[in-house]
């Protein structure tokens, strides 16, 4: 096999190579912080997008660089990055879910308002789907958004909403037909997270930081025209964003960043006058991680691949969020072990490797629940993926929950 880059992406690479030569002081820190992007990760953003970089298959008339979706494009540029330990621009519920979803189902309106925005970075959303009632069995929302006259008036409660504390927008699940059966009774809505009647109060997580949130919403008056689709069609809506939502928390781009960060952790870091990385145990446990983020990687590349071609992938993408969030897990758990007892006086408001090894580690915990458990993953994969019996009928809804 040969896999020499032809002509066309070697010039792309020079060129990205260029790029980060004379821009890339600019960037933020790679992995950085997960908390409201300073000024500087802002700027950055917005020179991705004006180069190509980010957002480079977001058409023009939205804002984005208007390129063909091009797989090996994407995987040079993402490979210059990590190269050069760079960062490679935002990623969030906005840019990763919302707005492939317009791309897909919003209006010629909405994207023009939203898209542009989101991708450069001055616009913040905040995912409110999950109720205290309602998780895995996310058709079950009981918020209630009632029309009167051209606006919805929104009532109730959503829970564990990500980035609601600085969110400039959310995107709703809420019951707007409530005599219809549950999965034809909800409508998704975008609103601003300043509307009269929201009150967000902050739920800290185990890594010791405020991370997500309650929302309250109280005669919330919204625009019809907010509504994505129609009325009693956001169960569609929902899916299409979940659909890229798994994309995005299996992101192999993130575990390449994150396998850097080890492979320079096990290399710096000592026990008894040796480096870890010439401890057989270590090595051994980063030699099987490297070749599943290479696995990996070469699987988005396929999928990417079948996307463009608008074949269905099926179970190959449904396999992406429970199998990627649990490597990233297993990858923190080695730079856990790797810090050992320099990670126990642990303060989430630094920033040293020790820290964010720790913090990393609990943060994932997290991820493999958010955004579907893995319990769940594990039945969308078999009932929809490889066609097996559905569970008993006295289990809470699961493949038709959040899959
Ligand atoms: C870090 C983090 C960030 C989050 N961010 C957001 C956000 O921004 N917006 C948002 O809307 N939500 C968010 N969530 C919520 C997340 O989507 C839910 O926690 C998740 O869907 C599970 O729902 P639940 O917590 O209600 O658990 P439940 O649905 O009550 O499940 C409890 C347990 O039972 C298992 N279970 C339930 N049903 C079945 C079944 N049928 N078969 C087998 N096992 C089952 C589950 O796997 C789980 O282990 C976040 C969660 C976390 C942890």
């Amino acid at each position: 096999m040969d896999l020499t880059l032809s002509g066309k992406y070697e010039a792309l690479q020079a060129e990205v190579r260029a790029f980060i030569r004379e821009h890339g002081h600019k960037s933020p820190k790679v992995g950085g912080p997960r908390r409201d992007p300073d000024q500087k990760t802002r700027d950055w953003q917005k020179l991705l997008v004006e180069h190509g970089y980010a957002a480079r298959t977001v058409p023009r008339e939205y804002g984005g660089f208007g390129a063909q979706p091009d797989v090996l494009e994407a995987a040079v540029i993402a490979d210059a990055f990590a190269e050069a330990n760079v960062s490679q621009g935002l990623a969030n519920q906005g840019i990763s879910m919302l707005v492939p979803t317009l791309l897909e189902v919003g209006t010629e309106e909405q994207r023009r308002a939203y898209v542009g925005p989101t991708i450069r970075g001055d616009m913040f959303w905040c995912q409110g789907y999950s109720e205290p009632g309602s998780g895995s069995d996310l058709a079950s929302v009981q918020t209630r958004a009632v029309l009167d006259g051209d606006e919805f008036v929104v009532n109730g409660q959503k829970i564990w909403t990500s980035s609601a504390h600085f969110a400039d927008m959310m995107f709703l699940l809420c019951r707007t037909e409530p005599e219809m059966p549950k999965h034809a009774g909800l409508s998704y809505i975008l609103l601003s997270m300043k509307t009269p009647g929201i009150e967000v109060r902050p739920l800290t997580t185990m890594t010791g930081r405020a991370e997500f949130n309650e929302v309250f919403f109280t005669d919330v008056r919204v625009p019809a025209s907010q509504i994505v689709m129609s009325r009693g069609q956001g169960w569609h809506v929902a899916n299409v964003t979940l659909k890229y939502e798994r994309l995005y928390l299996g992101d192999a781009n993130k575990m390449s960043v994150r396998l850097r960060k080890l492979v320079d952790l096990l290399q710096t870091t000592e026990i008894d006058g040796e480096k870890l990385m010439a401890l057989p145990e270590y090595r051994d446990r980063l030699l099987r991680i490297q070749g599943e983020v290479m696995a990996w990687r070469a699987h988005q590349l396929r999928l990417r691949t079948e996307q463009a071609d608008g074949v269905d992938s099926g179970v190959k993408r449904l396999i992406v969020k429970y199998g990627g969030t649990m490597l990233l897990w297993r990858m923190s758990a080695l730079a856990v072990d790797a810090v050992g007892a320099a990670g126990l006086p642990y303060d989430p408001s630094e920033t040293d490797d020790a820290t964010a090894a720790n913090l990393d580690y609990m943060f994932d915990i997290g991820m493999i629940i958010g955004g579907g458990s893995s319990n769940i993953q594990k039945n969308v994969i078999g009932e929809r993926g490889l066609g097996l019996p559905r569970e008993p009928k006295t289990q809470p809804a699961a493949a038709g929950g959040r899959a």
